[in-house]
């Protein structure tokens, strides 16, 4: 059996560990693509850490990282059709049932049945990994081949920016992780007309600039909720983008959005937090909603188009390109802030 090197959780403890394991074989509704490109998740770094989420949610260990893929078809299973080898793929991380209540009104992004590539089973830190074969997404050929690693954090972003009205709105993304930037951009060409950005990394902070935010404000040294104010001529902003799930940040984008404004939800706060419902939800007339995922497969559509057609440029975003066996780097990396999207090849 030919093997392959793999960064895997090996221990239940924080770190990883590169092991030699046999090539997986698909099975009749997967294809085995080689790993071109893989990049780092902030959930992969709560993984490599182990905090409190992942000792609860990872059971199979030993258990290859990762979930963003840009692979190369190598094998299909029998019953596909659609894919065949040569085909460069990214790969939908969310495993979906097809039959339950969810994936069956247009919601399998949350199927009730569902499991996720490097949470619930073996990911894609490797040489080659399985990809069933209905999560498989052909990459354009328009689009840079490394890209395709990205689109599914891309997807999250977008996904994000487009849960409501946009164009012509004035937004707070908070937190400029790499899904914070690609969310000021995709604000951006979409019609945003004020974006104003809370960071406290210095370095996330010149990005936040460079990828179009119009206005950064630092947490540590700004009034957040006094500032945001001051520049919507004391309305507060349209939409909140909260991608920073750290409660301070969460309460005083509260403070700053307008009446009846949205909020939407892609960071996750470590543990419960209280927050002042009657003031801040109802009587604000505010619309909150969390975000989970991409639409299968409508994101993933927009997602390829703003891509291919050059309006998005993910070249800012990615900062670093390291090799797959030096994933410590990238960790520390991610952990100081001090990157955007840091892309892997094995
Ligand atoms: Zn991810
Ligand atoms: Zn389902």
């Amino acid at each position: 059996m030919p093997t392959m090197k793999a960064v895997a959780k090996t221990k239940p403890e924080p770190g990883a560990e590169i092991i030699d394991i046999d090539i997986p074989t698909p099975g009749p509704d997967d294809v085995l693509a080689k790993v071109l490109a893989t990049s780092i998740c902030g959930t992969d770094l709560h993984i490599y850490e182990w905090n409190e989420w992942a000792q609860g949610r990872i059971k199979n260990i030993p258990q290859i990282m990762g979930h963003e893929l840009c692979g190369e078809i190598v094998e299909t299973g029998k019953n596909v059709k659609n894919l065949k080898k040569g085909d460069i793929i990214s790969a939908e991380t969310h495993i979906a049932c097809g039959h339950c209540y969810l994936c069956h009104t247009g919601n399998a992004h949350i199927c009730v049945n569902g499991s996720i590539f490097g949470v619930d089973i073996n990911g894609v830190f490797a040489e080659y990994a399985v990809v069933p074969a209905p999560n498989a997404w052909i990459l354009d050929s328009r689009i840079q081949k490394d890209f395709a690693s990205v689109m599914e954090p891309l997807g999250n972003a977008v996904h994000t920016v487009l849960a409501g009205e946009i164009t012509g709105n004035t937004v707070l993304v908070t937190g400029c992780g790499p899904i914070g930037l690609m969310s000021i951009s995709v604000a951006r060409i979409c019609g945003a007309t004020k974006i104003i950005a809370t960071e406290i990394n210095d370095f996330r902070i010149g990005l936040a600039g460079k990828v179009g935010a119009d206005v950064v404000l630092n947490p540590t040294k700004d009034k957040i909720v006094s500032r945001v104010l001051e520049e919507t001529a004391g309305l507060g902003v349209d939409v909140v983008l909260e991608m920073s799930g750290n409660p301070t940040a969460m309460i005083d984008a509260f403070g700053a959005l307008r009446p009846g404004g949205r909020y939407s939800i892609l960071g996750i706060p470590d543990k419960p937090m209280e927050i002042d419902i009657g003031k801040h939800i109802v009587f604000k007339y505010a619309t909150v909603q969390g975000i989970n995922g991409r639409l299968m497969f409508s994101t993933w559509h927009k997602t390829a188009r703003f891509l291919s057609s050059g309006r998005l440029d993910l070249e800012p975003i990615i900062t670093h390109r390291l090799r797959l066996d030096e994933y410590e780097k990238g960790m520390d990396l991610m952990r100081q802030g001090n990157c955007g999207k840091i892309l892997l090849y094995p």
